[in-house]
């Protein structure tokens, strides 16, 4: 039986323990429990892919994927607190407090998804899915830096497509024909950006090219899939090596139109959207919480401002009014693309909606402004835009110490409860007309 010649040898190398760094101080006590049991009841136990990778760079792995010969049905006959999931790959969920361990049963490439598949006598067609065993599993995966597996009966890592050397030389290398791969699911070429930023790898050239010839085929993945890794893009510390990566090979155009032809055209939104990436990467790096709305605004925001600019000329209509449709314009053309959900576009359209709201800085309808439930975000937005020279300093400046001041020095600051004629400018005064007083 031949087995995928073309993608690389059918025998793994096999590093052992001594020959590699991965130490079992990098994996969860849940996983290799997991792999102790499987293991102990006598069936192959691997760790596999993005935790493998992650232990050799020493980058303390979080989640982990065990593989194994066991059939989904045999390891949940060994853990009480196992789920299985998936109607076309069913999957096994191990369970340990919050932590979920993934197992998965050895695959062949599906039929057709490699055109020189033979079907294998080992394999079983349960529904579309074919069991396989771990040669055969390892040519589905994405790049080779992520098709190690480590073997918890020895501690060896086995390779079969020169992930170890890859790793070590920092290279992204799609296992094999990378046009064809990229076809298949075109989800890759986001994830090569993705680990090279992440990782600080280089993309090898035939990858490079593949994502340039292909990179057309990304609105061809569901909307929601990409929203999916839109957060893992965006959330990882590196957004704007990331952002870069995307740019230059045509993808983020693919993921935001709209945002792409604006930034091509005004050096002041490039350094705003600049701004919000180093921004996110930083509250990464402080452990602070992110969320997805907020860059989601950045991005939408000179779309949005621009619309909302048409939609008010000879309408009466507010600033905060024409942003507030515009955004729904916009996001609704965006979700072709990714679809946000519910919880974010509702949270972004008020903090966009409340920016000219930043301007008026008297009254009590003013200071109500403090106790708006998006106030936070609509406040750290404004100042992103003062930070790059695209809102007013002094405006920011205002809104920065009423916040720490007390109950009276803010009444002050709004000029509340003062006299008229302090300085102040006064609002024009509505004239009536008086009628002419009726003859009796
Ligand atoms: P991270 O968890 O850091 O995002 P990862 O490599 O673990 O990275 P996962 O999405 O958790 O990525 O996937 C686990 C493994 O499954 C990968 O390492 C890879 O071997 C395989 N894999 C995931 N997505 C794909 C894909 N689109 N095509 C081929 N193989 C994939
Ligand atoms: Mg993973």
């Amino acid at each position: 039986m031949t087995k995928h010649p073309k993608y690389g040898s059918k025998e793994p190398r096999i590093i052992p323990r001594a020959k590699h760094n991965v130490t079992r101080a990098e994996f969860s006590r849940s996983a290799l429990k997991v792999l102790y049991r499987l293991h102990e009841a006598g069936y192959q136990a691997f760790l596999v892919g993005g935790c493998v990778r992650d232990a050799m760079l020493e980058l303390h792995p979080k989640d982990f994927d065990v593989a194994t010969d066991a059939t989904p049905e045999e390891v949940r006959a060994l853990f009480g607190n196992c789920r299985l999931i998936g109607r076309r790959f069913r999957l096994a969920h191990v369970r340990f407090g919050r932590e979920i361990i993934e197992v998965a049963t050895f695959r062949a490439a599906a039929i057709g998804e490699h055109d020189d598949h033979h079907s294998d006598e080992e394999g079983r067609i349960i529904r579309d899915n074919v069991y396989g065993t771990i040669d055969e599993d390892v040519w589905r995966r994405d790049f080779t830096c992520n098709a190690l597996y480590y073997n918890i009966a020895d501690f060896s890592i086995w390779d079969y497509t020169g992930g170890f050397e890859d790793i070590k030389a920092k290279r992204i290398v799609l296992i094999g024909d990378p046009g064809k791969r990229m076809r298949e699911d075109p989800v890759r070429m986001l994830r090569a950006i993705r680990f090279a930023a992440k990782l600080g790898f280089e993309i090898d050239d035939a990858v490079i090219g593949a994502i340039d010839r292909h990179a057309g085929l990304l609105p061809n993945v569901p909307a929601a899939r990409l929203f999916e890794e839109f957060l893992k893009l965006f959330q990882a510390g590196k957004a704007e090596r990331t952002f870069d990566l995307l740019r230059d090979h045509g993808l983020f155009r693919e993921m935001f139109p709209a945002t792409d032809e604006e930034l091509g055209k005004d050096a002041g939104f490039m350094r705003f959207t600049r701004a919000a990436l180093r921004n996110t990467d930083r509250r990464i790096r402080q452990g602070k919480s992110v969320t997805p709305m907020f860059l989601l605004g950045v991005f939408l925001w000179q779309p949005i401002r621009k619309l909302a600019a048409i939609r008010r000329s000879g309408e009466k209509m507010s600033e905060s009014q024409s942003l507030a449709l515009a955004a729904y314009e916009i996001v609704a053309g965006q979700q072709r693309r990714i679809s946000i959900p519910k919880r974010f576009t509702v949270p972004m359209r008020e903090m966009l909606s409340l920016q000219p709201r930043f301007e008026f800085k008297r009254g009590k309808r003013a200071m109500k402004l403090l106790d708006h439930r998006r106030f936070r975000a609509a406040y750290d937005f404004m100042v992103l835009l003062a930070d790059v020279g695209l809102a007013s300093k002094e405006t920011a400046g205002f809104w920065t110490d009423v916040q720490t001041q007390s109950a009276a020095e803010r009444a002050k600051s709004f000029e509340i409860g003062q006299p008229r004629g302090t300085g102040q400018r006064r609002r024009p005064r509505r004239r009536r007309r008086r009628k002419p007083a009726r003859k009796p």
